[in-house]
């Protein structure tokens, strides 16, 4: 099979931007957006990348058109991209929209043939392939001239190392540092009490002895006595026919794609779930993520970037209109406060971004945050109608959709405490 160029997928590029275009006549939120890009755009390349070596610059070519239409006004304007790709494309309990990047997804992708190699029962296709590419499917990396066969799997097998836990047979297969035998973790991402340059290149076989059990006088030369009882506790099965990999336990209960892709990131390091707290509709969730990442043009960003002269509130605030404004003390949103309060509901404004997550994380009173992410986001599309010269709702009218909104959200607060 001769390697494939970017060229053999000129007609895949062309179908998605037609796609594209298409969308683009429609007027859509950021949300709707997201939704087609998740659901058809980058989906519709999957399957070459899953099965054939696609060149990396074909998958960063379509990134680049899902980029361009998330952030894209209508069928002839470019939007300004308010949050890099990167970021848009990190799972939402990192802080993202859980798009997939296909240049971080292939690799996922691929895992599943690796995978599938790895099993007892492979088919004959991958017999051929063992047989041919042995130990070189497992390690090393691809050399100039491989087949675009063993470069799909090999992509795969990067992909699948850190989900794999391997039961120890002869240890011939099983890299010391780079592949999981010892708890959950390999040696290489241990914290560095171990000295990694000495078990570069070893295999679990060469820290055997002649029986197959652990040689001690080779474990004293390379560990502590810490990691050595640890590495004792370690069953070696003669009764194995091979070294054999099994998922993880902490991954278990997915897919093998979705484990090697949840597998490139960390785990969260602070809790993002406080945007599920707000129980809000796809179109404001998609907002208030924006403002979680200041990345919404009020006055004040804008003036940063030098693309605005006035920063005060366009509703009349004698005061700049930044994201801690829009959030309690701005002026429209204390007339719809008033208006609910007087059908007898309160809405919580609060000074700054900080004070807003504080109150998130208190669980007693997150639920009453519902009133203020819907009435935020009514308020910011009031204004920009008012700025752009539109019909735009007064105060009572935002009042009135904050609580038609909250009424159709599943959990209404006043009803579900
Ligand atoms: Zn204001």
């Amino acid at each position: 099979m001769r390697k494939l160029r970017a060229a053999d997928f000129s007609d895949l590029l062309i179908r998605i931007r037609s796609k594209v275009r298409a969308w683009g006549n429609r007027h859509l939120s950021l949300a709707g957006r997201a939704t087609l890009i998740a659901s058809a755009l980058l989906p519709s390349a999957q399957f070459q990348l899953t099965h054939a070596d696609v060149p990396r610059s074909v998958s960063l070519s379509i990134d680049r058109i899902a980029r361009f239409f998330l952030w894209q006004k209508d069928r002839n304007t470019r939007g300004m991209h308010y949050v890099d790709w990167h970021t848009v494309c990190l799972p939402i309990s990192h802080g993202g929209l859980g798009l997939h990047s296909l240049d971080k997804w292939r690799g996922p992708l691929r895992s599943r043939h690796a995978w599938d190699l790895l099993q007892p029962s492979a088919s004959m296709f991958h017999s051929i392939i063992r047989h041919r590419y042995g130990d070189r499917l497992l390690r090393g990396t691809p050399r100039r001239g491989d087949s675009p066969v063993l470069r799909v799997l090999h992509e795969g097998m990067t992909h699948l190392d850190p989900i794999l836990h391997w039961r120890i047979a002869d240890g011939a297969s099983i890299s010391v540092l780079h592949q999981t035998w010892l708890l959950d973790l390999d040696f290489a991402r241990w914290p560095t009490f171990i000295d990694c340059c000495g078990l570069e290149g070893l295999m679990v076989a060469d820290l055997l002895d002649d029986h197959g059990g652990w040689s001690l006088d080779c474990l004293r030369q390379l560990f502590g006595a810490e990691l050595i009882t640890l590495i004792l506790q370690v069953t070696v099965d003669p009764n194995l026919q091979q070294d054999t990999p099994t998922l993880l336990p902490r991954f278990s209960g997915q897919t093998v794609t979705g484990l090697a892709y949840a597998a490139l990131f960390p785990p969260p390091s602070q809790d993002a779930g406080w945007i599920k707290t707000l129980r809000l509709r796809p179109r404001e969730r998609s907002f208030w993520w924006r403002l979680s990442l200041d990345a919404i043009p009020t006055r004040t960003w804008l003036a940063h970037r030098g693309m605005a002269i006035e920063t005060n509130c366009p509703w009349g605030c004698i005061t700049p209109e930044s994201r801690d404004h829009l959030l309690g003390e701005c002026s429209c949103l204390q007339a719809v406060g008033t208006a609910l309060q007087r059908w007898g509901l309160t809405l919580p404004l609060v000074s700054s971004w900080t004070a807003l997550m504080d109150g998130l994380s208190n669980s007693a009173c997150s639920s009453t945050f519902t009133l203020l992410g819907f009435a935020v986001y009514h308020c910011w599309q009031a204004r920009n109608a008012r700025i752009h010269l539109q019909e735009y709702a007064t105060p009572t009218i935002i009042a009135m959709r904050v609580l038609e909104s909250a009424s159709r959200s599943a959990t209404f607060p006043t009803q579900a405490n």
